[in-house]
């Protein structure tokens, strides 16, 4: 029997998992990333591989440990490295000895029928056209729940009023949406959690808002980015990630399998700085840089994994871009040696530089009116 394992990222394990044992395979559910699956990525990735694929090696190594025979993973097309990354992670851990099959899954775009072919190894039960209906109608509505509860914890955080209650209501919303076993399930899940979050005290304040940009196992995993999201919204910054796992789905497979562009406008909006495609979430990082520039937002964050290529690129443009929008900007690169608390510093030093901004810009606007009422 086929035992499936896949890379951590996020809550994504939890309908990754329901759909794997829907099609009828045993599933070896892949740990959180921790000290140890970084050490294990860091020892046997080449030197200069990005952080991303020390973590992905790394939590292979652990999930065949654990018994997996084969591995899921999504493919990827350059100029970055991501189109080989599959490809290398097999080679390395087959010559350390370990005996599996490595399926990947190509954007539906460019690869429809290796696609069509990965999916069809990885259906080991007789299912029906109805039991496709329902198993993805199911699995589809948990990732949906699970981005929703994500958002709203970055919502209340920093207006929170006993530290940590937006944390803990969110790892319960989680617990629940991951107990459901069928969509009828969901809906009463779904008002349980909006009714946890309403429970929470809140105090009434206009957070520092912050819009954050990068490439994406880096956007979505916290423990790769030292969990800065929930490190911020304690600091009482309301922070707004560009990317959510539903949304790439739908830009990424299935817009992209009729070959429409999803992200169309943030490329437009790019366009001006950064025209050519170069891989991984560059251009993007720009174009939603812009975007939340024109929303108001008092600044960016951009994480950045160490040696990646189009961020590298991307961090070259921002400091340009957000000056000449009005806006803050800090870039962090992340890799093994990235430490909690030298991040904490950096945060709060970024938050209060923002907020003596924003104060100085009320300050100015409130003059003219002030020298009115005086005269
Ligand atoms: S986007 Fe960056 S981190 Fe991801 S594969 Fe490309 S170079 Fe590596």
């Amino acid at each position: 029997m086929r035992k499936v394992s896949f890379p951590y990222m996020g809550t994504s394990y939890i309908p990754f998992k329901n759909l794997l044992e829907a099609f009828g395979n045993e599933v070896v559910v892949p740990p959180k990333p921790t000290e140890e699956t970084i050490s294990l990525g860091t020892k046997f990735a080449p030197e200069f591989a990005c952080y991303p694929f020390k973590i992905v090696l790394g939590t292979y190594v652990q999930c065949l440990e654990a018994g997996a025979n084969t591995l899921v993973s999504s493919g990827g097309v350059g100029p970055c490295r991501a189109g080989l990354y599959t490809t290398l992670q097999e080679k390395i851990l087959k010559d350390l000895g370990y005996e599996f099959e490595m399926i990947t899954l190509e954007p539906p775009g460019r690869h429809f029928k290796d696609l069509l072919q990965s999916i069809k190894k990885l259906i080991n039960a007789p299912l029906t056209l109805k039991d496709y209906i329902s198993i993805t109608r199911f699995v589809w509505k948990q990732l949906v729940l699970l981005d929703k509860v994500e958002r709203l914890s970055h919502k209340i955080r920093p207006l929170e009023i006993k530290k940590g209650e937006a944390t803990r209501v969110y790892k319960k919303c989680v617990e629940l949406i991951a107990s459901a076993e069928k969509y009828r399930d969901l809906p009463e899940i779904e008002r349980e959690c909006e009714l946890l979050y309403d429970g929470i005290q809140k105090r009434d304040s206009d957070p520092i808002k912050i819009g954050i940009v990068g490439e994406i196992y880096v956007l979505l995993e916290p423990s790769s980015n030292l969990e800065i999201e929930e490190m911020l919204g304690e600091l009482g910054v309301y922070v707004e990630r560009s990317m959510f796992l539903s949304q790439y789905t739908i830009y990424n497979a299935v817009l992209d399998l009729f070959h429409m562009a999803g992200e169309r406008n943030v490329k437009k909006t790019a366009a001006p700085y950064f025209k050519e495609m170069c891989g991984g979430h560059g251009r993007e990082s720009v174009g939603n840089a812009i975007l939340f520039a024109k929303r108001g937002f008092d600044g960016v964050i951009q994480l950045s994994p160490f040696t990646c290529i189009p961020e590298i690129v991307a961090k070259s443009i921002l400091p340009k871009v957000c000056k000449e929008h009005g806006i803050g900007f800090l870039t962090i690169s992340l890799d093994e040696q990235t430490g909690k608390e030298g991040l904490r510093t950096r945060l709060e030093a970024f938050v209060d530089l923002l907020m003596a901004k924003r104060n100085q810009t009320k300050s100015f606007t409130v003059k003219p009116q002030i020298a009115k009422e005086m005269a």
